[in-house]
This record gives structure tokens, sequence and C-alpha cells, in this order.
């Protein structure tokens, strides 16, 4: 039986995704591969507010995470961490040898723009990453007020991991001026994992093309040659291509503003049910996440049960990630979910525990 998933990622597929991507093969070196890309990375553009380039890449989101540290960070990066991916991408860019400094908040707390200030105030950073929805902890940091503090330092280059939130809300890369923005798609977008876009600015350009050591695979300098083309450096996964062909074809006919509508009414009705079985949220106030919600065990449930229980009733529950585990349980609303398939999860955890009703 396949249990629905309500898991923060990878997330449900709408069957005229997977249709899609049972199209017939092309060669990524026909003229037939050319438009396809052509036809996917202009509607990228568009959902992500960017002129700037937008590349894709065969590879989960930690590909290119790793990607852009070889590409970007040149004499040392500051990692902001409010949870589990962002700790882990402070871990990676120390693997890829280079110099980093963790900026650590406790979990369920955001990046503060403040924290960023005085980070880079030091002179010591030319890159930064930050998470924009830590999916770890259901925290969504301020990134228009982080912004506004990154234009104080032109010469410190911006990455963004936006895997849990893009599409899901607005956020205009170019405006923020987001030097490169990387989601994986099997998140927000709603798409099966191995896909992974990212956005690089002029100047990210420009700092990749003096870098030393940015391999091939995820070199930013062989995506921008071969996307003049409308290619990949090398053979991309087609499948999943044709599949953000046709949920860029989707997410337009509802239109950015109803997907985001959608989003926010969705995170409201969750918090609200959650919060009025007196569940206590996990993430600081203020600081929810659009796209899952994080929620304290506060009433102390068996969650492993709650959890098999639900897997046999044929729905895909999380306990928790990471260190928080088993004391947080997270419901995702993210993607094409609607409220009838949330009422579905609720309806099958009230039938398992009735106190909840
Ligand atoms: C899931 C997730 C990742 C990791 O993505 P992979 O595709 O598994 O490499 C990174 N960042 C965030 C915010 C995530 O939610």
């Amino acid at each position: 039986m396949h249990k629905k998933l309500f898991i923060p990622g990878p997330i449900e597929i709408h069957p005229d995704i997977l249709a899609a991507m049972a199209t017939p093969m092309i060669g990524h070196r026909m003229k037939e591969y050319a438009e396809l890309h052509g036809r996917v990375t202009a509607g990228l553009k568009k959902v992500m507010f960017t002129e700037e380039k937008v590349f894709l890449a065969t590879s989960s989101a930690f590909g290119v995470m790793e990607g852009a540290v070889r590409n970007l960070v040149g004499t040392r990066c500051a990692n902001f961490c409010n949870g589990a991916f962002s700790d882990k991408w402070h871990d990676v860019t120390l693997r890829c040898g280079k110099q980093a400094d963790a900026f650590r908040f406790d979990w369920g707390k955001p990046v503060t723009p403040e924290a960023v200030e005085q980070a880079l105030s030091t002179g010591k950073y030319d890159s930064m990453t930050m998470i924009h929805n830590e999916t770890s902890t259901g925290v969504m940091s301020p990134l228009p007020e982080i912004a506004e503090v990154m234009r104080k330092f032109p010469d410190v280059v911006f990455i963004v991991d936006t895997v849990s939130s893009m599409s899901a809300l607005k956020v205009p890369v170019d405006e923020l001026g987001i030097d490169s923005c990387i989601f994986g798609v099997q998140k927000a977008f709603a798409l099966p994992p191995g896909l992974t876009v990212f956005t690089a600015s002029e100047k990210a350009l420009q700092r990749a093309a003096g870098m030393e050591g940015r391999g091939y695979y995820f070199d930013y300098v062989e995506f921008a040659s071969n996307d003049a083309k409308n290619n990949t450096p090398s053979t991309p996964c087609i499948s999943l291509i044709y599949a953000m062909d046709k949920q860029l074809e989707r997410i337009f006919a509802e239109g950015l503003e109803s997907r985001w509508a959608r989003h926010a009414d969705l995170a409201d009705y969750v918090r609200g049910w959650v919060t009025s079985r007196g569940f206590e949220l996990f993430p600081e106030t203020g600081y929810c996440s659009q796209t899952l919600t994080c929620s304290r065990n506060s009433r102390g449930i068996d969650l492993a049960s709650l959890k098999k229980q639900l897997g046999e009733a044929g729905f895909a529950f999380d306990d928790g990630y990471g260190k928080i585990k088993g004391d947080t349980f997270r419901i995702a609303h993210m993607g094409d979910m609607t409220q009838t398939d949330i009422d579905g999860l609720l309806n099958a955890i009230t039938a398992i525990m009735p106190e909840l009703a």
C-alpha cells in the first residue's frame, strides 16, 4: 500500500507529474532538449523573479550546496546555522577544505539580521550561507530583513538554500540580491527527488571564474557556457525536467499568488489545529514556516506508536528530525497539497487518538 506523504520531503507527487516522467526519452544534445531546457529555465525565472542565470543540476540539493561552496567561497565563509541542514552546510564547507565559521542559533530560532550584520562587519568573510526555511525545525528566517543587511556588504557572496520554500511564497531572488539561490525539487516544488535548481548572479559568476579547485560537475562556469546553448555540462535527468515542465505549467495555471495564498492558508490551518489541541509550536513566535509545522510533543503522546498506526492506515508521518526526533513532530503542507489532503491526515490522527479530536 502506498503511504500518502505528509513528511517534509519528499512530498506526495501529483499523477500528472508522474505521467510526464514517462515521456519518451530524447538526447540532451538534440534540439528537442534545448527547447525543453529553454522553456523550463524561462518558467523558473518567473517563479524565482530573476533575470540572472538559472541552472539545472542532476543531483540532490546537497550536491549544489557543496558546489556553491567550491565555486563561491574564497577567503572565508560565514555559515549561519539554526538547524540540522544549516549545521550540515557548515560541515560541508569545512569538508571542501574552505575556511569557515559557524554562527549558531538555538534550534527553533531564526537567523537574525543583527547577527548577520555583526558577523560580516568583522570584514573576515567573502561569502555567507543560510537556509531560508529550516526544514528540521520548521523555522523560516526573515529573508527580506537579512537581504537588507546584505546590501551593506557588496563584496560578500550571498548564498541561500530555499529547498523547502521556493514557490510556496514570494522569494524574489534579484530584488533580495541573492547571488546563488539553490533548491532541490522534492520539497516545496513537489517533484520526485534528483533535480536541483540554482541561480548565479553576475557577481557569483565572476567569483567562480577566479576560483581554484571548483571541480567539474558543479562548475558554475561550465553551467553558464552550456546554458548559453540551453544545455547542461553532462547528461541531465531528462525525465525530471519533463516533470518540471509539467509542474511549471500547473503552477502558472493555478497562479503564483494563489499558490502562495494556498500555502499561507494551509499553514494557518495546521498551526491552528495543533495549538488548539494543546501542542506548542516549536519555532519562536513569528518565525513559523509557511510549508511545514513543527510542533513540540507538549502532550507527551506516543509519537512512535502514532507513526506506526498512521503508516498502517496509509499515511507517512514524521516524528521529528535529528536531535529533536521524538520531542517534536512535523506536518508538511507544501507542494500540491489541499485542505482536503490535510483533513485526511488529521482525521486519521483523531481516529487513532480520539483524545485529540
Ligand atoms: C531536504 C533539505 C536539504 C537536503 O536536500 P537533499 O536533496 O537531500 O540533498 C537541504 N536543505 C533543506 C532546507 C532541506 O529541507
